[in-house]
């Protein structure tokens, strides 16, 4: 039998109430900011099973930053393929028929095809059928001396402020900045203006870490596909059901529940599906 550990007596045997407003206090300077900025929304308007899934998956792992970034993932599954032949900087334009057209005006038949993107994107006839997505922005700046005196994530709780949370990335792994530098990556809640001045952010930063020193602005990443909106969640489906047409096939996270785990999760599918359909 499991044993869950449970016990009547508090750390302190300190009163509901006082307990109850630690709750109150942390929904408001932790829950919302956190999932805020993990759903990229700020009215929490993502079903409740979502934020269940997350905290679930934060209880039962750790929170990471790849060595090489993000982009590690796809490497170590591109390393794996001994047959393929990757095409990287390669727009598609449209599916016509059996063939893909690239932006370029190039052609390529496809016997059977896994399309990992809104397919409404590339085949007019679901045109008007298009996924929505959260959008953000993120920020990038170099300081000389550290911001922050740990790796930690800096939640910004103030409805009124445009930033979700700002973390120090060198904290983590210093080669992420030439020798001497400090590399800050802030979210920002929405995607700003054009005419928007990123000293601003750089301000609010100085200001909340009461940072003297300067911070250089290095780069603007607006990111309108950030998130999709998803009404209805899945943790997985059957793997029949991402077939299009008896060629096309679908993977993405847009089709499960909008993660880095659902994306792979339908991707496994869709081509146990395309494998089913070959036999
Ligand atoms: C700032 C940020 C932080 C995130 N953090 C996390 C996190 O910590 N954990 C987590 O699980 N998820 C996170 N996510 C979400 C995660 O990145 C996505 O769920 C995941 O990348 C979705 O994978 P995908 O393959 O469905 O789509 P994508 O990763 O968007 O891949 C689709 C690919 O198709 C390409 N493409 C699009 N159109 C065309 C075209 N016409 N022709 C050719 N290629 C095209 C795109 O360039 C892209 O490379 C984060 C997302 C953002 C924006």
């Amino acid at each position: 039998m499991c044993d869950v550990g449970w016990s009547l007596d508090g750390p302190d045997g300190s009163p509901l109430d006082g307990f109850l407003l630690q709750i109150f206090w942390l929904e408001s300077f932790f829950f919302r900011p956190f999932f805020g900025g993990i759903f990229l929304e700020n009215s929490l308007i993502t079903p409740a099973s979502m934020f269940r899934f997350v905290f679930k998956m934060f209880g039962s792992g750790d929170a990471l930053l790849p060595r090489k970034g993000i982009q590690a993932i796809t490497a170590q599954l591109a390393e794996k393929l001994q047959r393929t032949i990757v095409h990287l900087e390669t727009a598609i334009d449209r599916l016509e028929g059996s063939s893909l057209v690239l932006a370029n005006g190039q052609t390529h038949h496809f016997d059977k095809i896994i399309l990992t993107i809104d397919p409404a994107l590339l085949m007019p006839n679901l045109a008007g059928q298009n996924v929505q997505w959260q959008s953000t922005t993120a920020l990038y700046f170099f300081s000389d001396s550290p911001v922050l005196s740990s790796p930690i994530i800096g939640l910004v709780a103030d409805e009124d402020s445009p930033i979700n949370n700002f973390s120090e990335l060198t904290q983590l792994w210093p080669d992420f900045a030439p020798a001497g530098k400090h590399l800050i990556s802030v979210t920002l809640k929405e995607t700003p203006s054009k005419h928007f001045d990123p000293s601003i952010i750089a301000n609010e930063i100085k200001q909340r870490c009461q940072y003297t020193g300067a911070l250089v602005f290095l780069a603007q990443y607006d990111i309108p596909k950030a998130l999709p909106v998803l009404d209805t969640l899945q943790y997985s489906v059957q793997a029949t059901s991402l077939s299009l047409t008896d060629d096309i096939y679908l993977a993405g996270e847009y089709l499960l529940n909008g993660s880095l785990d659902a994306a792979m999760r339908s991707g496994r599918l869709a081509a146990e599906a395309l494998l089913i359909s070959l036999n």
